[in-house]
């Protein structure tokens, strides 16, 4: 046999290791909760590439996890029959490469330890959480599939590096042994374990056994796909706790919406609204989407959104069916009629949703608003047929209000002055910056509502959404203004080319040719009341705020 070699683990690994080691001690018992699910992931794994290749069941197609224990060598291990992985696999997701959630989670820690260890898991980096309790620990395991000589046996005590050896193993898939590390003893025990599994993997569907000390397995969790239990017989804790196995979200979720459609096209789906957002949200390759059964068979998570458009890329959840092939390919779920009415029908029950919400708690949505608001305004563009829809439930800073993003389209609409035609917006780089913009003056001094939008996707949205229920959206800086109809006794000469003065006539003049070609125009106007000038945008020009993004992107 050859000698162990010894790998350098990756300098944020090894950053992140000595952060498990020496300060994480609260909520130290999350470590079950990473490994089991672990395990489960390399069954649904190992499910999911048997379905091209049954062989690589073996003889074992049973996906379990079991916990063991020697209280003598004072060792836990965490085995499973998942998929297991060879040389490369090991390398790779063991500490020599970085992967993209380490240096995130190590950027987002904020201090407050159980806050911490709650990150752990939404990283990516949930297998080095064994060493908040361990001083040693080992990953002996094989690939499905190959043979019992390549076995591979992982050893590190996380201070810097690990071995790698050739560990021939008979039985496919992977055992993780912690040597815990002293004053650690708490897990040495049998209800101790047990209690942690049903703490936080309950919901996990496939059996969790715990040795029970004279040869026999005891499955502790209930093993079972909450899905798929009727409604009534759920309890809203049931529901959370699920939603907190499935999201690693530190906050419950603020809805969720489980639903069986019977028919010849039969599926359930269990979808949740968070309440907070997730760190990578706004990533291009945002990790997550629904996750995809077929007959309680994990089959993928949909990254692409066929399941549900990308702006609704907020919703977790699952969706299962008994009448998609469990071959199922992504090419598949392109073009299949049944994925295409649990689009639309998802899409429907998670805006109907947000509308109940919005007019029953209008608290409620306002946390929802806030983490995902963003989001939504894409679908005004993204999803044309509910733009309608989305539309309603879009959220603005106004003139009219000075704390968060609370006004309807529908509220603004129901207050406009009698003779407006025109919702008013005003887009600018900060929120800020758009208060203060002397483009108000004269819609504060005529009391007529501006919406006022401040972020970079406002200016995509403005350039889709034309009308709301009839009435067209005008922004404020761009073109001429048709404010004369709102008659103000105030200012008589209001309208964009009062007669100018010969003395004000000089005056443009000569800022005109100071200005040269870098204007199109300079002209006297009545929409100031305060400020001695502003910048005006031409009707059918882009608006300064995409101007800036397009400059910015080297436009
Ligand atoms: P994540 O589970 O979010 O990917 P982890 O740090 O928990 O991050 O695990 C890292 C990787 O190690 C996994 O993605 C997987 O490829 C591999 N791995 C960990 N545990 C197992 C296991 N029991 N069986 C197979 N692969 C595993
Ligand atoms: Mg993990």
């Amino acid at each position: 046999t050859q000698t162990p070699e010894t790998h350098e683990f990756q300098a944020e690994v090894r950053q992140l290791l000595d952060l498990m080691i020496h300060s994480l001690y609260s909520n130290r018992e999350i470590f079950l909760r990473e490994l089991v699910s672990n395990a489960a992931d390399a069954a649904d794994r190992l499910r999911f590439e048997a379905l091209q290749d049954p062989s690589l069941f073996e003889d074992d197609p049973e996906p379990v996890v079991r916990l063991s224990m020697d209280e003598q060598a004072r060792t836990i291990t965490i085995s499973d029959n998942g998929i297991g992985m060879n040389r490369t696999d090991v390398i790779d997701n063991l500490g020599t490469i970085a992967r993209s959630g380490t240096r995130r989670f190590l950027d987002a820690l904020t201090g407050d330890q159980k806050q911490d260890a709650q990150l752990i898991g939404q990283f990516g980096v949930g297998f080095y959480s064994a060493f908040i309790v361990a001083d040693e620990v080992s990953v002996h395991t094989r690939r499905a599939g190959e043979p019992a000589a390549n076995g591979v046996l992982w050893r590190s005590d996380g201070k810097g590096a690990f071995t790698l050896e050739e560990s021939p193993r008979e039985q496919r898939g992977t055992a993780v042994t912690l040597h815990l590390a002293e004053s650690q003893d708490e897990f040495l025990d049998r209800s101790r374990l047990r209690q942690i599994v049903r703490r936080y993997s309950d919901h996990i569907a496939l059996p969790i056994e715990l040795a029970d000390g004279e040869g026999a397995w005891e499955t502790v969790n209930q093993a079972s796909a909450l899905w798929m239990r009727p409604k009534s017989e759920i309890t809203d804790e049931e529901y959370r706790q699920f939603y907190q196995q499935l999201s690693f979200d530190t906050e419950p979720p603020l809805e969720w919406l489980h639903n069986k459609v019977e028919g010849n096209q039969s599926y359930t789906s269990l979808l949740f609204i968070p309440a907070q957002r997730p760190f990578d949200l706004f990533e291009p390759e945002s990790g997550h989407g629904l996750r995809l059964y077929v007959r309680r068979v994990f089959i993928m998570e949909d990254r692409e959104h066929r399941l549900l458009p990308r702006y609704l890329r907020f919703v977790r959840g699952v969706v299962d069916s008994d009448d998609l092939p469990l071959n199922v390919s992504r090419e598949l779920l392109q073009h299949n009629r049944l994925i295409d009415r649990i689009r639309g029908a998802s899409v429907k029950r998670v805006l109907d949703a947000l509308e109940r919400m919005a007019r029953d708690d209008a608290e409620r949505y306002a946390r929802f608003w806030d983490a995902f608001g963003t989001v939504l305004k894409e679908g005004v563009v993204e999803d044309p047929d509910n733009a309608e829809k989305v539309a309603g439930l879009l959220r603005f800073h106004s003139t009219h209000n000075e704390g968060g993003a609370t006004v309807s389209l529908e509220d603004y609409v129901r207050r406009m002055r009698e003779g407006q035609k025109s919702i008013y917006y005003l887009t600018g780089e900060s929120l800020a910056a758009v208060r203060n913009s002397p483009h108000l003056e004269v819609f504060r001094k005529r009391d007529v509502e501006v919406l006022l939008l401040a972020e970079p996707v406002d200016e995509w949205l403005v350039a889709h959404l034309n009308e709301f229920d009839g009435t067209p959206l005008q922004a404020v800086a761009k073109g001429q203004l048709e404010l004369d109809e709102l008659g103000d006794p105030d200012t008589p000469d209001a309208g964009e080319k009062p007669e100018a003065s010969d003395s004000v006539k000089a005056l443009i003049n000569r800022i005109g040719e100071a200005l040269g070609d870098r204007v199109s125009e300079v002209r006297a106007s009545a929409r100031l009341t305060e400020s001695p000038a502003c910048i005006v945008v031409g009707e059918h020009e882009f608006g300064m705020n995409m101007q800036r993004m397009l400059k910015a992107a080297g436009h």
